[in-house]
């Protein structure tokens, strides 16, 4: 198989293969009840390819007929043991396709075949963190799809309806699974980073995260320096914005290759999606005098370890994010549909395959989001 990048710009809507032939509440559904799923059992490390029931309908949820799922460097911190599952787990948690079940009495515009994203914290809505722009943090969740509850590595997923996104006109789905995630993430760390016109902004890693935060900077109005590990990916990282990139093969010349970039002024706001400390330290010695670095990647044996007083000097915060809100997603959606963010699939896989897709990632050789398709 060849893992070519692939700038992916959707040429008209994409429908479901069978969306206009199903008579909106009277579906002609074919009776699925054994699919396949793809799921981590407690202390493997390679998912095993399950024959499962189909979930059923339950009160408040549909069921979507999964088209694309996101394989996310998430994927490798589960199969590396850092985040331990309790039970048999479908993983995947960037997901989109089509609805083909919903609970009827529910209160919703969305239909029968509808397309859709899913935001995949199954948020409660009511609680404080839900009601004050913080339901990524959901005390009351019922569960976040492919962390703790089955999620998109199968054929059919159930999804509370309140997770769901349309997915707009212009969005594919393998577009609009990356963006329930890494589309989502770019604009909630933004927000919470405050980008805005003017800054020099850098972003350090290169992957499906990464190329997204190019993009959602330049729509604030920053430079964009990339920071990534391989040629490949430096022009990767120009080919969505990145006004320039830099190959980062030594740490200990990263500081100086930024200065100059800079013109001795370091960075406003640096993206970190890489989540090594020697990373850290450089982007730390490398933010602005009340610059910002923004933690959002991390590893197994890495810490934060670094003498506070450079930083002091320079006033310089470092925040944290994680994933996203809903408004997160959907604006980020909206932006696939505007056109001002392009996706960079690197390759459609099938399910059986999901396991050389996640050894892809920790082998670093993904260009873009590989997305496992059906
Ligand atoms: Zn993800
Ligand atoms: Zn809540």
């Amino acid at each position: 198989m060849e893992y070519l990048p692939a700038l992916w710009k959707p040429k008209a809507p994409r429908r479901g293969l069978w969306q206009g032939r199903v008579d909106i509440g009277k579906p002609n559904i074919e009776e699925v009840k054994i699919m396949k799923a793809a799921r981590l059992y407690p202390g493997e490390s390679k998912l095993r390819i399950d024959e499962v029931e189909k979930p059923k309908l339950e009160k408040g949820y549909a069921i979507i007929k999964v088209r694309a799922a996101g394989v996310c460097a998430t994927e490798t911190h589960f199969v590396e043991g850092l985040i331990p599952v309790g039970n048999p787990l479908v993983l995947g948690h960037e997901i989109a396709g089509d609805i083909e079940q919903i609970d009827p009495n529910a209160k919703t515009d969305l239909k029968l075949c509808d397309r859709v994203a899913v935001y995949n914290m199954m948020s409660c809505g009511s609680c404080f963190n839900c009601r004050n722009d913080m339901e990524n943090m959901c005390t009351q969740a019922a569960g976040q799809l492919g962390f703790n509850a089955d999620g998109g590595f199968q054929e059919y997923v159930a999804v509370p309806i309140r997770s769901l996104v349309s997915l707009p006109q212009n969005v594919s789905y393998e577009e609009g699974a990356v963006h329930a995630c890494s589309g989502m993430t770019a604009v909630h760390s933004t927000r919470l980073a405050g980008t805005k016109l003017g800054d020099l902004v850098g972003v350090h890693g290169v992957g499906g995260v990464g190329l997204m935060c190019i993009q959602v900077a330049k729509i604030c109005g920053a430079k964009v320096i990339a920071i990534a590990d391989s040629e490949e990916k430096a022009a990767l990282a120009k080919e969505v914005g990145a006004d320039e990139a830099i190959v980062c093969i030594d740490y200990s010349i990263l500081v100086e290759q930024i200065n100059k970039a800079t013109n001795g002024a370091g960075l406003d706001v640096i993206y970190d999606l890489v989540g090594s400390t020697v990373g850290w330290n450089a982007m730390i010695d490398s933010v602005a005098c009340r610059g910002r670095l923004v933690i959002i990647g991390y590893r197994k044996e890495d810490l934060l370890n670094f003498h506070p007083v450079g930083l002091l000097l320079k006033e310089g915060q470092i925040l944290t994010s994680v994933a996203g809100c809903k408004r997160d997603l959907e604006l980020s959606l909206r932006y696939a549909n505007e056109g001002r963010i392009s996706t960079i699939v690197a390759d459609r896989i099938p399910l059986e395959k999901v396991n050389e897709a996640i050894q892809l990632i920790i082998d670093r050789k993904v260009k873009g989001r590989s997305v496992i398709v059906s």
